[in-house]
């Protein structure tokens, strides 16, 4: 049976069961740097509530979406980043291994386009 999303490692995160480099938060949202950065900036925003992935999101979830977008800029920014990349894997086939919902902000080197 499939865990549910509070059990994951970003659940135990949100509940400072485990540490994290955190860099931004809020009443909605965490961000923190990626354990294992693919890029000198990779950084991880993730909201409180437990969406699963993009897939699972609802339309109540809108604003909540936009919201992640908003922080992923602005940690962008606040890192110094000119230009960056947002990510979110949405389900295992599309390398989602962290099923808590999460934006990936990757920076600092220049990124080749299409990704693997
Ligand atoms: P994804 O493959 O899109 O689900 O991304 C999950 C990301 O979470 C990967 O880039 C992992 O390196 C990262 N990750 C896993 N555990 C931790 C952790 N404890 N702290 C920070 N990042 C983590």
């Amino acid at each position: 049976m499939a865990e549910p999303v509070n059990e994951t490692i970003f659940g135990r995160i949100l509940r400072g069961e485990i540490p994290c480099d955190q860099v931004y938060a809020d009443a909605q949202c965490l961000a923190f740097r990626d354990v294992q950065p693919q890029a000198p900036v990779h950084i991880l925003v993730i909201p409180r509530e437990p969406v699963v992935n993009l897939a699972e999101a609802r339309q109540e979830h809108g604003p909540l979406l936009g919201h992640l977008l908003l922080v992923a800029a602005q940690v962008a920014r606040q890192e110094g980043l000119e230009g960056f990349r947002t990510v979110i894997n949405s389900g295992a086939e599309a390398g989602q291994t962290v099923f808590h919902l999460h934006v990936h902000v990757i920076g600092g080197r220049p990124l080749a386009w299409p990704p693997g």
